[in-house]
């Protein structure tokens, strides 16, 4: 939770202080004081048809209770939010669908620069703190640099890596990983791979590949297929979130930058709209800075 506040500091700013002075000048329930929140929602990135939906049934509920005092009406709002996030969903928590035996697989998916190396990272280290064996694959094999920079990782982390060439068959490396994976006896194999938006058909086709030979060697792999997402990105954050799950199934998001954003109302946009769960969230760049999404946390972060 600590780290929750110090994460959500500038969404706080932005979104919690200003919803505080709304509150603080509220008399009654009016439709000014609405159409003021319907505003800052959209502001904070819940998107607009949320904010709407969200502020219709604000204004239902703190007729309902009777809402007269700031406090009183803030609990009302805080609440509302947790319950629209916990409904939107198919009441999923933020834990990872772990195989029952044999290797967990993990595949992320995601475009340049949104921290996923950074991400798998971050999990490949919970895990082995864990006393889990890990194995990462490099199968971004397309961008330069992207295995050297997991391999990075691979070593401060102390895990095991399958690196191919640059340039060769991703397909091939999650075909080696998984291998190892399985031969070997590792309990979470974590794959990296190159997310071109550029062309949906190019990126269906290889993720497919990928899927196939992953559930081929390990029938009920992947177990996860994790989207990650750059909160600091907005609507583009939406955008990509529709080409992928439309590209694959996406089983749930990683939602990083969160601390560099005053924007963190990006989450119930994630999930009101595309109805997938939040699994972690990133609130900074180091090693420890990755945490299961909570969304009562999320919320009380907000106002703290
Ligand atoms: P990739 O291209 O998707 O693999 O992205 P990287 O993992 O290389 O991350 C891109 C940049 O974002 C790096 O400078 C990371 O340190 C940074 N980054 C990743 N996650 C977070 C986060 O949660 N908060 C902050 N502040 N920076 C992050």
């Amino acid at each position: 939770t600590e780290q929750y506040e110090k994460g959500l500091e500038k969404s706080r700013s932005s979104f919690g202080e200003k919803l505080n002075a709304l509150l603080a000048n509220f008399r009654h329930v009016d439709e000014s004081f609405f159409d003021d929140l319907e505003d800052m929602l959209i502001e904070s990135d819940v998107g607009f048809e949320t904010s709407m939906r969200i502020t219709d049934e604000l204004r239902d509920e703190v007729k309902l209770q009777n809402a007269k005092k700031p406090k009183d009406v803030q609990n009302v709002i805080v609440k509302k939010l947790i319950d629209m996030y916990d409904k939107a969903g198919n009441g999923e928590n933020s834990s990872i669908n772990m195989a029952a035996s044999g290797p967990t697989v993990i595949l992320f998916v995601g475009v340049n620069g949104v921290g996923k190396t950074t991400t798998i990272g971050k999990m490949a280290k919970m895990y082995k703190d864990q006393g889990k064996k890990v194995v990462l694959a490099a199968a971004d094999t397309f961008r330069a640099g992207a295995i050297e920079q997991l391999n990075v990782w691979a070593e401060r982390d102390g895990v095991d890596i399958v690196k191919g060439k640059a340039k060769s068959d991703p397909a091939s490396v999650v075909y080696d990983a998984v291998q190892k994976a399985r031969d070997e006896n590792y309990d979470v194999l974590m794959v990296d791979t190159a997310g071109r938006l550029q062309n949906k058909v190019n990126l269906m086709n290889e993720l497919s590949k990928m899927k196939k030979i992953l559930t081929r060697e390990i029938p009920a792999a992947p177990h996860e297929v994790l989207l990650v997402l750059d909160a600091t990105t907005g609507q583009n954050a939406m955008t990509q979130a529709k080409t992928f799950k439309e590209a694959t199934d996406v089983t749930g998001i990683v939602l990083t930058k969160l601390d560099g954003t005053a924007r963190g109302g990006i989450v119930l946009a994630i999930r009101s709209e595309l109805h997938l769960p939040v699994k972690y969230v990133g609130l900074g760049e180091k090693v420890t800075d990755l945490k299961p999404f909570d969304p009562n946390d999320f919320v009380y972060g907000l106002f703290k």
